[in-house]
């Protein structure tokens, strides 16, 4: 893990824990900017904190996370390798979606990240999270596992992302099929990211 990474990640998230820029700060009880590996070859970008989250200040800790967690075991990926964050760093009250004003205003911390710790990809999950980064509409289930670029932002260009289903939904559609499409879409994302799929070979150094 890179020192230097991890100084410019606690920064940003000391920025969150102060940040005023929305309305989101007034009902939260801690910001969550992220957690992992400052050097990740994977993260994870969700919505935002539900309410577990929003108590511990760490993304993905409740049943959705539970499932992740299961997801990344099953790929040989331990959360402590990767890292994992939400487009909005603050919850949105009652869980529901970030509004699109609360996720603009956000955005610039999530950049910020990803340039930081440099991913060989990103996992979005879930329809709200994809159409946000990749500026178009996304049918999550007709996706799910599917490479993309974020053509229509160009401070993300070059970068690899994978949609895949949010673990929120797999937990409220659970049948073999769907869990098993979840877990190969993260086992995909490993794969790619470690250079292990289709002959691709990883480019990074470290
Ligand atoms: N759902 C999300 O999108 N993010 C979390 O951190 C938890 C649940």
């Amino acid at each position: 893990m890179e020192p230097a990474n991890t100084y410019k990640l606690n920064h940003i998230a000391n920025l969150t824990s102060h940040c005023g820029r929305c309305d989101l700060c007034k009902t939260r009880t801690n910001a969550v900017p992220g957690t992992g590996d400052a050097s990740a070859r994977v993260m994870i970008v969700g919505e935002g904190p539900g309410e577990s989250e929003d108590l511990q200040g760490t993304p993905f800790v409740g049943r959705s996370g539970k499932l992740l967690d299961q997801a990344l075991a099953e790929a040989g990926l331990p959360r402590s390798e990767v890292f994992i964050t939400n487009i909005v760093k603050c919850r949105p009250p009652g869980n529901r979606n970030p509004l699109p004003q609360e996720m603009d205003t956000c955005y610039p911390y999530l950049v910020e990240q990803i340039e930081i710790v440099r991913p060989e990809v990103i996992i979005i999950l879930g329809k709200v999270s994809a159409e946000y980064i990749l500026q178009r509409p996304v049918k999550i289930t007709k996706e799910n596992g599917f490479v993309t670029y974020a053509e229509r932002r160009s401070e993300l260009n070059a970068q690899l992302f994978l949609t895949v289903l949010h673990p929120a939904y797999v937990l409220r559609n659970r049948t073999p099929a769907v869990e098993s499409a979840f877990f190969q879409a993260i086992q995909t994302s490993k794969d790619i990211a470690y250079g292990c799929t289709n002959g691709k070979v990883s480019t990074r150094s470290n």
